[in-house]
């Protein structure tokens, strides 16, 4: 027989209407495995901070089930609770206080003894690369040291489900690769990992499974493989050696496009690959000294979906 893990987290039929009439969350069902890295995408105003504050009990819901490692969000609030690390998008930490001493009430708040929180927080800091921050009133960090002590404070309790929302909005490359190494890191000790972004590259590098919210409805819940390849068309940009002379004929499944005489544009559909478009640059004579994908595919993907829907 097979044997069936409990999920980290199990959401059916879950609505939020607020209090203005806003009908944020439309009985949405959602399923993520143990130990996955999943991706909640979204537009701006989909109900992703909605699901989430739900799911942490910021919030509650309007009508819906929800079990995190098998515990009933409500009526196995505590345990539910104690199983859940949240990172969220605001610095919602007192500035005056020290790193350490944000660590360890956060663990206290969870009914970790004084102790053992001192040595998780001195652990916490080392992984975060926040060691020599200790001892730094918060309002002293830069903004993506700041981010790192949100992490830090979220692992404190030890949570097997870390969510973090929005981690790398507005954040620069460097900070949120860093944050990407962290994460992969933290979800190979076997935490289960569920962010929410805006940056499509960010799902398609980290995640292994993806939920797309769209005016409260999951409009596609896949894993990323399996959403990748829906992408029937790339598009791609040459960077020319020489002055194009003549442009290749378009022919079924391949289309180039002048965009000035050094650059050439081609969309290839399948079964056609970079090989072919090769091939026919080859009997050109057209040689290339750069090629590099004209937009993140997911990007395509996610526009193709979230298009026909109503815009608010
Ligand atoms: P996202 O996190 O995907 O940007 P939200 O969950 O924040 O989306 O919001 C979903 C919808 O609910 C949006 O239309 C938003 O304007 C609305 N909304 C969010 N919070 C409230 C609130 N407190 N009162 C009324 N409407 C809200």
């Amino acid at each position: 027989m097979i044997e069936t893990k409990t999920p980290a987290l199990a959401i059916t039929d879950l609505a939020k209407t607020y209090h203005n009439g806003k009908e944020a969350l439309k009985g949405i069902n959602l399923t993520v495995e143990q130990g996955d890295f999943f991706a909640l995408l979204g537009p701006n105003g989909a109900g992703k901070s909605t699901t989430i504050s739900i799911i942490t009990g910021l919030l509650d819901a309007t009508r819906g089930h929800i079990e995190i490692f098998g515990h009933d969000h409500i009526s196995d609030m505590r345990n539910a609770k104690s199983m859940v690390g949240l990172v969220p998008q605001d610095f919602n930490f007192n500035q005056f206080e020290l790193c350490e001493e944000i660590l360890i009430n956060q663990a206290g708040y969870f009914g970790v003894p004084r102790k053992i929180a001192k040595e998780r927080a001195k652990k916490y800091l080392d992984l975060l690369h926040l060691t020599d921050k200790a001892r730094v009133m918060a309002r002293n960090l830069s903004g993506g040291m700041k981010r790192r002590l949100l992490i830090a404070r979220a692992l404190m309790h030890e949570p097997n489900l870390l969510i973090l929302d929005e981690p790398t909005a507005g954040v620069d490359i460097e900070i949120r690769r860093q944050t990407w190494d962290l994460l992969q890191k933290i979800n190979a000790t076997g935490t289960t990992i569920i962010l929410t972004t805006h940056y499509l590259e960010e799902a398609e590098l980290l995640c292994k499974n993806i939920a797309i919210i769209n005016h409260g409805e999951i409009v596609q819940h896949c894993s990323m493989d399996a959403l990748l390849r829906q992408l029937q068309s790339e598009s791609f940009v040459l960077s020319l050696s020489e002055p194009l002379s003549t442009i290749p004929n378009s022919i079924e499944g391949l289309t180039f496009t002048a965009i000035n005489p050094m650059t050439l544009e081609v969309e290839i559909q399948k079964p056609h690959s970079v090989t072919s478009v090769f091939d026919i640059l080859k009997d050109h004579s057209i040689n290339v000294d750069t090629l590099r994908n004209k937009a993140n595919r997911l990007e395509e993907l996610f526009i193709k979906l979230t298009s026909n829907k109503e815009v608010e």
